[in-house]
């Protein structure tokens, strides 16, 4: 129960083994301190001294330069100007687009480049980030202020954009003597290598020059970030378990705000706290006419029943035999934009015992038929189904989903994971185990850099390997 982990921790882990700094004030942003304690059995995986030492410079950093500080004044003079700045300070804009599972991946994306490059991290606040996020730096904002002028420029930036920088590569405008005030860097699915490749170590000797960095990103792109030696050097220190990154940097950037958080504990406690165990299942239909399909349905009783994460349905004599006086209860989650899943798994549970005698409550908190990205109770839900999902014991996640990603990362929960179904069939097998709880890199470069150049990104370091969800396509760390 949720009491004997809340016994069982010592004070100071609700810093989580330092990844928190304790330099906040809790009810500004209860879920801070109190998630660790009192709704997630403690992580298996602990983060780095060198991690936790990182972190506290970085948010000596963040404070100095941002914004607010003189640091920053002086950065954004002459943005608009050819003019280059040198001053102390050097950022890295993320710009906010595609759904929140992607969001979140991307800040994470970013944040750990800013980490290895010493820059500083700011959000464009245009949507609803500060609905949903806490401020994860102390005595600061990671907020982008809605007068930084290029703000009103973001949305034409894109491959077009003349200071993208894979277009200047394209175009051989790269002079290496010419330091531009701001990059564009282009991180979609639509990306050329030479988008994708800006960490190489040959692009970082320009790249880090200039002062101001602006991310669009729809990909977790940290795997590729290990295929710079200077970097992977930094890397191995700071992730010694090298599956644990967006676990760690997960749990020290995204803390829900307490409306979300209140969405997140009063489910909890309804629904899940008193099971003596919570199964995850997420549903994600990639089609143009996504809803309701027999197939996926199909597919979550086979894979549940085969993996034996639900039991199979029981006989009326079997159901009679089980009966026990104190039988256990499992809790089901499960979020999709869809209702009819959980209906249908309830009323499967309803009409027959399960043969094992355990009892088996099915649970939904929304069905929003449609993604509503940047309407903000649409996003808080979202986020709260995320962070359901995450408290689970075990998790069930559709491939290829960034909603999925983040839920079982987060959790620190190794998911099975649905695999795309071809069509209207059922896939065979219906799901798979994936041996590492990070995130996939979708759409990853081709090739290394320099010296790897031709050889196929998911072979130059061993444990950055192709992700199972796509059939072994993308990049993953293990
Ligand atoms: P991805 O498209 O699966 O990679 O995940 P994203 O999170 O990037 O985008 C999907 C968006 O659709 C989410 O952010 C939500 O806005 C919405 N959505 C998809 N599935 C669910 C769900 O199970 N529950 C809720 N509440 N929203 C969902």
């Amino acid at each position: 129960s949720t009491d004997d982990i809340s016994d069982s921790e010592t004070p100071g882990d609700k810093l989580i083994g330092g990844l928190l700094t304790a330099d906040f004030n809790e009810s500004s942003c209860l879920s801070r301190y109190h998630q660790s304690l009192l709704y997630r059995k403690p992580s298996p995986y602990k983060p780095s001294e060198y991690l936790v030492s990182k972190l506290r410079g970085y948010e000596k950093l963040h404070k100095r330069c941002g914004p607010g500080t003189k640091a920053y004044k002086e950065a954004t003079k002459n943005l608009g100007h050819d003019e280059i700045y040198v001053g102390e300070c050097k950022y890295v804009v993320w710009i906010a687009d595609y759904g929140l599972g992607n969001r979140m991946l991307t800040i994470a994306s970013v944040f750990l480049y800013a980490l290895l490059t010493e820059r500083i991290i700011l959000l464009d606040n245009r949507k609803d980030v500060n609905d949903l996020f806490c401020e994860p730096f102390p005595g600061t904002s990671w907020l982008l202020p809605n007068d930084f002028e290029l703000m009103k420029h973001f949305d034409g930036y894109n491959k077009e954009y003349s200071r993208c920088y894979g277009t200047m590569l394209n175009n051989h405008a790269i002079n290496s003597s010419l330091i531009p005030p701001h990059l564009y860097l282009h991180n979609l699915h639509n990306s050329r290598d030479n988008d994708k490749m800006f960490f190489c170590q040959k692009d970082q000797s320009l790249i880090d020059k200039v002062p101001w960095l602006i991310f669009r990103a729809n990909v977790y792109f940290v795997p590729s970030l290990w295929l710079n030696p200077t970097f992977q050097t930094e890397l191995i220190k700071l992730f010694p378990q090298k599956e644990t990154v967006f676990h760690h940097l997960a749990r020290y950037l995204f803390h829900p705000t307490n409306q979300v958080w209140g969405m997140v504990t009063s489910y909890y406690h309804a629904h899940l706290s008193r099971a003596d165990e919570r199964l995850g299942i997420q549903i994600r239909i990639f089609r143009g006419d996504a809803g309701y399909f027999p197939h996926v349905m199909n597919q979550v009783v086979s894979c549940t029943q085969r993996e034996k994460l639900l039991p199979a349905l029981g006989t009326q004599e079997e159901s009679k035999v089980n009966t026990s006086r104190s039988p256990k209860h499992k809790a089901v989650l499960v979020a999709s934009l869809y209702p009819e899943y959980s209906k249908h798994l309830k009323k499967m549970f309803i009409e027959k015992n399960s043969s094992t005698g355990e009892i088996i409550d099915v649970y939904q908190p929304s069905g929003e038929r449609f993604q509503q990205t940047d309407k903000k109770l649409h996003d808080q839900k979202a986020l709260a189904e995320m962070y359901l999902l995450s408290l689970t014991d075990n998790i069930v996640t559709s491939a290829r989903s960034t909603f999925g990603y983040v839920a079982y990362s987060l959790g620190g929960l190794k998911p099975w994971l649905l695999y795309q179904p071809n069509g209207l069939t059922t896939p065979d097998p219906p799901c798979g185990r994936s041996m590492s709880m990070e995130p996939c890199f979708l759409t990853p470069p081709s090739h290394g850099c320099e010296a790897d150049w031709g050889t196929n990104s998911g072979k130059i370091v061993p444990f950055v390997k192709q992700c199972e969800d796509l059939w072994y396509d993308g990049l993953k760390l293990f």
